[in-house]
C-alpha cells in the first residue's frame, strides 16, 4: 500500500487546508483589505478567493470611491485601475508626520487625464526606479479630487528616512513657478483632516514640505510657501 493511503481522506483534506491557510491570506492583506466572516459588517465591499478557510471567509475592502465632504472624494487603487505592489510593509498607525509633494510632472484636470498621470508615475515608479508599488501615499489632482497610492496601510516610499513615521501626499504637476488651484489645495487639506478624525494622522501630527527634510525643491517654490500657512505646519525639523 501507499503511505498516502494510511491517512482517511477528511484527515487529508484538513491537511491540505491547514497548509493552504498559513497563507493564502496575503491577497487579501495585498489589497489592504480584512479578512472576516462576510456575516460581520464591512464598511466597503466583500471579495471572493482572497482570503483561506471556508466560503463566508471573505475579503472586506474600502468602497472604492469615499467622499470625504466638500465635494472631495477619495478614488481608491481599484478605481483607477492600479497595478498590485511586488510587496509591502504595513505602516504603523497613526502617523505623526505628513508630508506635502509634487510630482513636477504633468498636472490634471479631469478623471481620464489624472488616471493617464497616475499610471505614468506608478509605472516610472516600479519599472524605472525599482520600487514596489507608486511612492506616494495619495496624489492630489487639479480636478480637486485625492488619488489613493499606498494608502493609509502601506508604508510609502516618499521621504528618505521618514518613511515608516509619515504619509504623503503629492500634488500632481510642477509648481515652481504657479501654485495649484484652491480645489486641489482644499483637497489635501480634508485629506488630511479626515486621517485625523479615522486615527490614520495623530491628531498631533506635523507637517512639512518635502524640501524641509531633504536637498529638494519640492513641492515647489509656489506650493511651498502656501502649505507653510496651514494647521500643523512646523518649522522645527523632525
Ligand atoms: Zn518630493
Amino acid at each position: 500500500m501507499a503511505p498516502l493511503s494510511r491517512f482517511s481522506l477528511p484527515a487529508l483534506v484538513l491537511l491540505v487546508f491547514f497548509l493552504h491557510s498559513e497563507a493564502s491570506d496575503a491577497p487579501c492583506l495585498a489589497m489592504a483589505g480584512t479578512c472576516q466572516d462576510d456575516h460581520e459588517p464591512c464598511e466597503g465591499s466583500f471579495i471572493t478567493g482572497h482570503c483561506s478557510g471556508g466560503s463566508h471567509r471573505r475579503c472586506c475592502v474600502a468602497p472604492s470611491v469615499i467622499d470625504i465632504g466638500d465635494g472631495v472624494k477619495i478614488y481608491a487603487r481599484d478605481s483607477w485601475g492600479a497595478r498590485e505592489p511586488k510587496q509591502f510593509q504595513l505602516f504603523q498607525k497613526p502617523a505623526s508626520l505628513f508630508f506635502i509633494h509634487h510630482t513636477a510632472g504633468h498636472s490634471c484636470h479631469d478623471f481620464d487625464t489624472c488616471v493617464t498621470a497616475l499610471k505614468g508615475i506608478q509605472n516610472f515608479h516600479m519599472d524605472t526606479r525599482g520600487w514596489d508599488d507608486i511612492g506616494y501615499s495619495f496624489l492630489v489632482g487639479q480636478d480637486g479630487q485625492i488619488y489613493e497610492g499606498r494608502g493609509w496601510d502601506h508604508v510609502g516610499a516618499h521621504t528618505l528616512h521618514y518613511n515608516t513615521r509619515g504619509y504623503a501626499a503629492s500634488f500632481m504637476g510642477n509648481y515652481m513657478t504657479h501654485p495649484p488651484n484652491n480645489a486641489s489645495l482644499n483637497a489635501a487639506k480634508k485629506l488630511i483632516e479626515y486621517g485625523v478624525s479615522k486615527g490614520f494622522v495623530s491628531s498631533t501630527y506635523h507637517l512639512y514640505g518635502h524640501r524641509d527634510v531633504s536637498a529638494t525643491a519640492c513641492p515647489g517654490d509656489a506650493l511651498y510657501p502656501i502649505i507653510q500657512t496651514w494647521p500643523h505646519y512646523s518649522h522645527v525639523k523632525p
